[in-house]
């Protein structure tokens, strides 16, 4: 099949979280299962030099948007089997940012979904398949259906949409919207375009895809719900027969810690003894009292609400009476900032906070750490927990979406279990599951071995992911009356709830 997935970010080029992840590695994966992928980015300014300069220009046209017409200059790099391309445009994309500033994103985006479907005929790429992947691809699938279906270059050109955090929607007002796209008054209903009053790039796409796939079986579950729907549930329940949960995977070469050259020392399931290596080195590189036996808790990830911060923030005090030290990298929040960076004060040598993108500091802590806490509200798939079983650093997390999915808590009566888990949104039930897991560490490191044994031998890849989507994709091109939903396959880890 001929697929092009169109994003706001993709690794290796760019990244603000785990989108970035996604994209760049279902891709290649696709296309070495013998498809023919592009994938589609902005050429931002932030891109490293590095890919920069491997860029080969391949077309560039104009793009109309309301009374302007924009250059767009389409450049690309091949790379693990995939065509990747870049959508350069100086104004728009050749800022210090990437995106959440500027107050244009309706127009910076506008502008790379209408010049996604414009350069198609242009770079002699006809797809089967869209694959859109969050909100900046939104309009994608709508403009394609209002104003481009009745083209044959365009006709047979089915549409996927991937949710990869329904918060984050693209809202904006609707007159911008109609300045730059064109999209006429009649469209502005509420089972169109219109949402609340304004203009949605995520909506319209939930509207016109043709699937809707999101990252997890339990988020696809969770946002028909009105606590997780971030006021689209009905939206989403109306379609929910056409609505997929697919869990993501990791990159298992490049999150490995047999072979990770940012890691003091490799390891292995049959050999931890570099685990403590990797723990002392970051005691040492983060200012922590360099002591083998305290267990140290990691975090990485957004410094935002959604990853459950607030408890953190409730019952902080708590957690460090007892005898651990805490690790955090992140960015986000000025209120998280000041949280870990008065700990840091607070905790000398126990609390260590950093608020950069620092790749190596992550796996770093990956490796280093003893327990990866992850307390979200909401967790459309999440991609650190995993990261961190493979290092063979246990999970502690809230029981929702993807965590729900990967993370099943220990159970003495059965001995199932990878991790630590709780269910209620709340700061003490977080705190005790805390304590249990660090009593675990102390006195019984038998079974902390066995959890850290169970999470370094799960099968994290993006196989079996990679062959639902086909199954999405190919199901597209029969009846929908006969069109199969994908199997309802045991996750990973089935939850005990
Ligand atoms: P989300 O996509 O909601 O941000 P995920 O858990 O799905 O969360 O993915 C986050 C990814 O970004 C992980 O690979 C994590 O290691 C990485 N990451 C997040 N913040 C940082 C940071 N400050 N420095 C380095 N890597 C980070």
């Amino acid at each position: 099949m001929k697929i092009l997935f169109t994003a706001g970010e993709s690794v290796p080029f760019i990244k603000t979280g785990g989108l970035a992840d996604v994209v760049g590695a279902l891709a290649p994966v696709l296309a070495k299962a013998g498809h023919d992928v592009r994938v589609i980015i902005p050429d931002y300014r932030l891109i490293p030099q590095n890919y920069q300069n491997e860029m080969v220009h391949v077309c560039d046209f104009e793009v109309q948007l309301g009374w302007r017409r924009q250059y767009c200059g389409i450049e690309k790099i091949e790379k693990d089997g995939v065509i990747w391309y870049f959508m350069d445009n100086k104004y728009y994309f050749g800022r210090p940012y990437i995106y959440g500033m500027g107050g244009d994103e309706y127009e910076r985006f506008g502008f790379f979904c209408r010049g996604v479907l414009n350069m198609l005929p242009l770079i002699d790429f006809q797809p089967d398949v869209i694959h859109a992947h969050d909100w900046q691809s939104g309009m994608i699938p709508a403009l394609l259906k209002i104003q481009y279906a009745h083209l044959p270059f365009y006709a047979g050109i089915k549409t996927v949409f991937t949710i990869h955090n329904l918060q984050y929607q693209g809202i904006f007002g609707i007159r911008e919207i109609q300045d730059i796209l064109g999209l006429g008054d009649s469209l502005w209903t509420d089972d169109k375009l219109e949402c609340f009053g304004c203009a949605n790039f995520l909506k319209a796409a939930l509207v016109y895809s043709d699937a809707i796939t999101t990252v997890s079986p339990s988020y696809a579950e969770e946002i028909q719900t009105a606590y997780y729907g971030e006021r689209l549930d009905g939206l989403l329940k109306s379609r929910k027969d056409d609505l997929y949960g697919v869990l993501n995977g990791i990159d298992m070469e490049d999150y490995n810690p047999e072979s990770d050259p940012q890691i003091a020392a490799h390891y292995s399931r049959e050999n931890l003894s570099g685990k403590a290596v990797c723990k002392k080195a970051l005691q040492e590189n983060l200012g922590l009292q360099v002591r083998p036996d305290v267990p140290i808790i990691g975090m990485v990830g957004r410094l935002s609400n959604q990853k459950g911060l607030d408890l953190v923030d409730y019952v902080i005090a708590d957690i460090m009476r007892m005898d651990v030290q805490l690790v955090v990298l992140g960015m986000g929040e000025g209120r998280y900032f000041n949280l870990f960076s008065w700990a840091e004060g607070e905790y000398q040598g126990r609390v260590a906070a950093r608020f950069t993108m620092d790749h190596a500091l992550a796996r770093q802590i990956y490796a280093g750490a003893d327990l990866f806490l992850m307390p979200s509200q909401f967790e459309p798939c999440g991609l650190s927990q995993m990261i961190a079983m493979r290092y063979g650093t246990i999970p502690l997390v809230r029981e929702t979406g993807g965590l729900r999915d990967t993370v099943l808590s220990y159970n003495e009566v059965t001995g199932e279990g990878n991790g630590f888990s709780f269910f209620n949104y709340n700061a003490h039930d977080m705190l005790h599951t805390i304590e249990r897991a660090i009593d675990f560490y102390l006195h019984q490191p038998e079974i902390w071995h066995k959890l850290q044994m169970r999470g370094m031998s799960g099968d994290y890849s993006w196989d079996q992911s990679a062959e639902k989507y086909m199954v999405i994709y190919q199901g597209l091109f029969r009846e929908k009356a006969v069109r199969a939903k994908t199997p309802e396959e045991p996750n990973p880890v089935v939850v005990n709830i």
